[in-house]
């Protein structure tokens, strides 16, 4: 099993076993930090990254703040190199626990919700976060019993638009627009230490409008919600729904409003349990079309 489910499946319930949890993995006494819960289900994800430098500096960023969980999306360069070692100062356990995935959507599976950090803002219609409101969104999620992915772009050119799709959110750390662009381990530094401000906070039945606006069954995973897409992008060809205009812009607003919504387990199989009825009537159609049709010739023909 991997650590997030057996993490779900343990910290299914909110409550004051998180916090203490929580406290106790932010502690700042080393020796428990040294014992700290590796699966803590708020990861940074760093995507095509060329530098290992910046991988050891962003490893360290996230350690000096009490994150442990680093993920590699298809970096472009040796991980555990010298360089990455050397910039790690002493956090390359982090590197070398770190799971490495080919893509970014491989990489997100498990996750409820995924926060992409970009240095531009985008024309991407996504909704976009201040990096406090960012961390502190996804500190009620962990807090919640959801797993979130905090994702990070490559040095010259950040995150793709279609990399981009794959959040639920975007965050943007204010910064001069002629000159926007941080060093990609300055960047985790920033949001790593609004994450551990927010973790610290009581977010539990606190103030916090992500709290208290946080539905009562955790969001669906990742994988859930795209397999919930992919079948009604199917069911809408099936129902005909396109007319032969093109689907991606449509696509794109679902993928949007699923994304807002957040829906549980429960309500993605209660969908996907309609897209199969709705494919089931459209096949019956068809099929009653194409026999009607085909009596019409018959009785043309005789
Ligand atoms: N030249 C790239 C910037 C890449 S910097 C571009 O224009 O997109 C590498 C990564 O660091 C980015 O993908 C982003 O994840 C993070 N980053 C850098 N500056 C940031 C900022 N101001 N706000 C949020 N994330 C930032």
């Amino acid at each position: 099993m991997n650590p997030i489910e057996e993490l779900s499946g343990e910290w299914g319930e909110p409550g004051a076993r998180h916090r203490s949890k929580w406290r106790r993995i932010l502690a700042d006494d080393t020796e428990q930090m040294s014992q700290a819960d590796p699966h803590v289900p708020l990861r940074i994800v760093l995507v095509g990254t060329s530098h290992p430098g910046n991988i050891g500096s962003a490893a360290r960023a996230m350690k000096t703040m009490g994150l442990r969980r680093l993920v590699l999306v298809a970096p472009e360069c040796d991980p555990i190199s010298e360089d990455a070692w050397a910039m790690s100062a002493g956090a390359h356990d982090l590197i070398s626990q770190a799971p490495r995935f080919d893509s970014l959507a491989e990489a997100l599976a498990d996750s409820t919700l995924v926060i992409g950090s970009t240095a531009r803002l985008r024309h991407v219609r996504m909704p976009e976060w201040s990096p406090r409101e960012g961390a502190t969104r996804a500190a009620a999620e962990v807090v919640h019993g959801g797993c979130v992915d905090m994702v990070f772009g490559r040095e010259r050119t950040g995150l793709t638009n279609e990399e981009l799709h794959l959040c639920g959110a975007a965050v943007h750390i204010p910064s001069d627009p002629e000159f926007s662009s941080l060093n990609l381990a300055a960047a985790v530094q920033i949001l790593a230490y609004e994450l551990r401000l927010a973790l610290n906070d009581d977010l539990p039945g606190g103030d916090s409008p992500s709290a208290q606006s946080h539905p009562a069954e955790p969001p669906a995973a990742h994988a859930e919600l795209e397999g919930l897409i992919g079948h009604l992008d199917q069911t809408l060809h099936d129902i005909d729904f396109h007319k032969g205009r093109s689907p991606e812009t449509v696509m794109q607003r679902l993928r949007r409003l699923f994304s807002r919504a957040r829906p549980s387990d429960r309500e993605v199989r209660i969908l996907r349990g309609i897209f199969s009825d709705m494919q089931r009537v459209a096949g019956l159609a068809r099929k009653a079309e194409n026999k009607d049709g085909k009596e019409e010739a018959e009785s043309c023909g005789a």
